[in-house]
């Protein structure tokens, strides 16, 4: 049996006291969530604030982003040793804001994952098409690609100490959401995809949507047998909205 995990990503947002608000008020309500992990992406710099602040809960920290690199001259980068140095469990690599804002490539997405996992970290690894590839009918092609590019640097026997998030692009921050039926024919696409190689680690992974999940509809999106839970933009950055998505797993 999966757990559920709900993840939010709070990309470029907030300020000291915007988050110590939005935490307190998370915390305040996480009597209710039963069932999900709960884990928050916060921007680098207030990763400090947040791991004092979560010290005592259940939530689980991540980042945003990490470099492929362990040390050395790479001015602006942050490395997975630091970010286990103050607690994360999780980081994202290959968000598709990263992938084509900043030009990360399948192998670099890749070895990003791979640096996490050396210090402990567990990548959520984001995978997803743009529109104009659903449209082409290339979803299941991107999807693979940028799947087979992790299982050929990490191997299969990583994915089970990582999570997956399918997120159609073209939902991301746009209020366009995958339907259920949509999103579960990727989810099970990819658990088909990773039980090609191994069937216990794709039975065991846990893949999460991603692309406007919303309290009202958090609860058919999650209900779907191969959606684990959801990777939250917008909506994670208030607090009773985050908190109903993460009820909705209950
Ligand atoms: C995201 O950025 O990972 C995301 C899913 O954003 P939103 O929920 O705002 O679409």
């Amino acid at each position: 049996m999966r757990q559920p995990l709900v993840a939010g990503n709070w990309k470029l947002n907030g300020t000291r006291q915007s988050i110590n608000s939005l935490l307190q008020a998370i915390l305040g309500g996480m009597q209710d969530v039963k069932k999900a992990e709960v884990a928050v992406c916060a921007p680098y710099i207030y990763i400090p604030q947040v791991a004092e602040m979560l010290k005592k809960s259940t939530i689980a920290i991540g980042a945003q982003n990490v470099s492929e690199h362990e040390s050395g001259a790479y001015t602006g980068e942050i490395s997975a040793p630091m970010l286990h140095e103050f607690s994360c469990k999780y980081v994202i690599v290959g968000h598709s804001e990263r992938r084509s804002i900043y030009q990360e490539s399948d192998q670099q997405v890749a070895d990003k994952f791979v640096a996490a996992q050396k210090f402990g970290i567990r990548p959520i690894l984001c995978v997803g098409e743009l529109l104009e590839e659903r449209d082409a009918g290339a979803t299941n092609n991107v999807v693979a690609r940028q799947l087979d590019a992790v299982i050929t640097t990490a191997g299969i026997d990583a994915f089970q100490q990582a999570v997956i998030a399918y997120e159609p692009v073209w939902a991301i921050g746009t209020g366009k959401t995958a339907s259920p039926a949509q999103a579960q024919e990727v989810h099970a696409f990819i658990r088909q995809r990773l039980a090609q190689k191994s069937a216990e680690t794709a039975n065991a992974v846990q893949i999460l949507y991603g692309g406007s999940v919303k309290p009202d509809n958090a609860q058919t999106l999650f209900g779907q047998k191969d959606i684990d839970g959801g990777l939250i933009g917008g909506a994670s950055l208030d607090a009773s909205g985050f908190l109903s998505i993460c009820c909705a797993a209950n």
